[in-house]
């Protein structure tokens, strides 16, 4: 909505110059683009730290969480980045370097009973979290459970489906298949890993409403309780196999 309505003032500060001489025109065209990139960098106010959060964070009563790993199997790939946000438009994003994974502050955070932690597809961050940090993130809510539960009129249910839907905000996914073990960070790939924590808070309360009309939040949260349970069964050899099937 704010990037729209500033678009919409550098389109009117563009074409107010072009009746300019040439000179003006060339000198200020520069300016929608640097005016873009500090809006930019205000609504994604991104913090990075090595190994660790700083002691002192608190992110309230939930917390939005994503992770980057070098794959989609958590017991040959390793834990990369882990993005944290208070659903208030700041990012925090923790690199490690491969070595040093004990992470304190970050996992006291995991495992605190008195926040919650947002995921989209929790059951692969929950799973890779407890195979790197090794503590088993709880209590927890999934966009996509929630998702797959209420909106039972579509199959898309992937994070840029439920912003688009829900929000009317387009996420990018471009660098999600980049190198996340690099020893730097691009600004574009700092940028895409906080996209994918920011909107989390806003999908929860949307499908939150949705659960709630529809009388299904029951269901969910008992479907959030058993994802730690899930992602162990993913790590200890039973990843495809339905245990409640009958063959
Ligand atoms: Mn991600």
């Amino acid at each position: 909505m704010v990037l729209a309505q500033v678009a919409e003032l550098v389109d009117a500060q563009v074409s107010g110059i072009c009746g300019r001489k040439a000179v003006e025109v060339q000198v200020l065209s520069w300016a929608p683009f640097i005016f873009l990139k500090q809006i930019r960098d205000f609504i994604m106010n991104i913090t990075l730290h090595h190994g660790d959060l700083p002691a002192d964070i608190d992110f309230g009563g939930s917390v939005a969480v994503d992770t980057e790993t070098m794959g989609l199997n958590p017991i040959r790939d390793r834990l990369c980045l882990v993005q944290l946000s208070a659903g208030d438009g700041t990012c925090h994003l923790v690199k490690f370097d491969g070595e040093n994974y004990d992470a304190p502050n970050l996992r006291r955070l995991m495992s605190d009973q008195n926040v919650l932690k947002i995921f989209h597809y929790a059951r692969f961050d929950i799973a890779v979290i407890s195979a790197y940090l090794g503590v088993i993130t709880t209590p927890v809510y999934c966009t996509k459970i929630a998702s797959r539960l209420i909106r039972t009129f579509t199959s898309y249910h992937g994070l840029k489906n439920l912003c688009r839907d829900l929000l009317g905000v387009e996420i990018s996914k471009q660098q999600q298949s980049s190198d996340w073990g690099a020893a730097e960070l691009s600004p574009e790939q700092q940028e895409y890993a906080a996209s994918d924590v920011l909107y989390l808070h806003q999908l929860k309360e949307k499908l939150d409403e949705m659960l709630i009309r529809e009388d299904r939040m029951e269901f969910a949260n008992s479907c959030y309780n058993f994802l730690p349970t899930r992602a162990l069964l993913d790590l200890h050899g039973w990843p495809e196999e339905d245990i409640f099937a009958h063959s």
